[in-house]
């Protein structure tokens, strides 16, 4: 991320700022990887930001002093600081939040842990104590959950480098390769495209195996007449995209071309619903409904798709409604995948996944490639 006047950070900062206010909190200890990243720029794989309502801290290890250092010149010249840890992250948080006396300290309750939690309570002065730590929710992911222009380009740039990987996969899936064989081809096609790495463990199911929505490639040789499920992703500017096609050893047998005219019947209704307004649980009812004039309905077990940006699962869920939870309203910046799948235990599975931006009328599709029955 580089100081201009199209820097996103500031925004990001004053918005979760003012969610800071409502939420009654002094200051956010942001210690999750991806929120650290969004509201900073700083990509590390552990690191602690303070957030007041007038200045932020960044406190790392020696390791990414430097990286940290480039992060906050960028960042509020006037209010930031950066802080190196001597000993530990906490130990230095716990410090610096003591200088500023006394008041509410937010912490992300989905991502610091009951003991870290107890380590500084008990380092902030226990319950008699000036602070008190306040449990906080989805203060940066409520930002993050609708992208921005700049994020919406790297998630474009990154689905069509992904695509061109997908028109590609004929080249690797053969009669008689193993699975994990072509999951390390898959890996490297995925480098060469110019990914940072894989967005998660690749995933080529075969044969039976297929049915498996989350397979890990095995040993097994792919013979003729096999299903093979291959789902990727790749990390491109810090931002996941994630598809699944599915291929046919030799001419598909009557399950294989059953289920994946249903799962492509699934992913167009689905796609079909994407506008600004509407649930995301609508596209997943979408999907469910067009399996079940297949008869499919009940070989359908996961969710329709998930959100996509600096982690390859994130909001919005893209799935039947949860109770307690608010389904999310889809508007325009949220990403996410469309993953319908239909898994027939012992026989076949097929998945077809492509990923998509919300667009004022409708929907971008990020991943460009022919959803067809991969025949090899
Ligand atoms: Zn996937
Ligand atoms: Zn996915």
């Amino acid at each position: 991320m580089t100081e201009s006047s199209s820097d996103p950070r500031p925004l990001r900062l004053a918005r979760v700022r003012e969610h800071l206010r409502e939420a009654g909190v002094d200051t956010l200890l942001v210690g999750h990887p991806p929120n650290l990243e969004y509201l900073t720029g700083l990509r590390a794989s552990s690191g602690v930001l303070l957030l007041d309502a007038d200045r932020v801290r960044l406190i790392v290890d020696f390791r990414y002093a430097e990286a940290a250092a480039v992060a906050i010149a960028g960042l509020e010249p006037a209010g930031g600081s950066m802080v190196l840890a001597e000993r530990s992250l906490d130990e230095a948080a716990a410090e610096a939040i003591k200088r500023s006396g006394g008041g509410h300290v937010g912490i992300e309750a989905a991502h610091l842990s009951v003991k870290r939690r107890d380590w500084l309570a008990a380092a902030l002065g226990g319950r008699a104590g000036p602070f008190s730590l306040v449990p906080t929710e989805r203060l940066v992911e409520r930002q993050r959950l609708v992208k921005g222009p700049e994020e919406v380009a790297s998630l474009r740039e990154a689905g069509r480098r992904l695509a061109s990987v997908a028109r590609d996969l004929a080249r690797w899936v053969r009669a008689g390769q193993r699975e994990s064989d072509i999951a390390a081809e898959l890996d490297h096609a995925v480098r060469l495209a110019g990914f940072d790495r894989p967005a998660f463990d690749t995933i080529v199911a075969s044969g039976p195996r297929s049915a498996m929505p989350h397979a890990r490639p095995g040993g097994r040789i792919l013979a003729s007449g096999d299903a093979v499920v291959l789902d990727f992703g790749g990390v491109y500017d810090g931002y996941c995209v994630d598809l699944t096609r599915t291929a046919s050893v030799g001419p598909p047998g009557p399950d294989l071309e059953r289920c994946h005219r249903a799962v492509l019947d699934a992913v167009e209704a689905a796609l079909a619903v994407i506008r600004p307004g509407r649930l995301a649980s609508a596209v997943d009812e979408a999907a469910r409904q067009a399996l079940a004039r297949h008869g499919l309905e009940g070989a359908f077990g996961h969710s329709t798709g998930h959100g996509l940006g600096l982690e390859v699962h994130e909001e919005p869920r893209v799935g039947r409604p949860v109770g307690g939870v608010p389904p999310a309203v889809l508007e325009p910046g949220m990403a996410f995948t469309v993953e319908p799948g239909v898994y027939l235990p012992g026989l076949c599975g097929v998945r077809v996944e492509d990923d998509v931006v919300v667009t004022p009328d409708g929907y971008e599709l990020l991943t460009d490639a022919p959803r067809s029955l991969i025949v090899v």
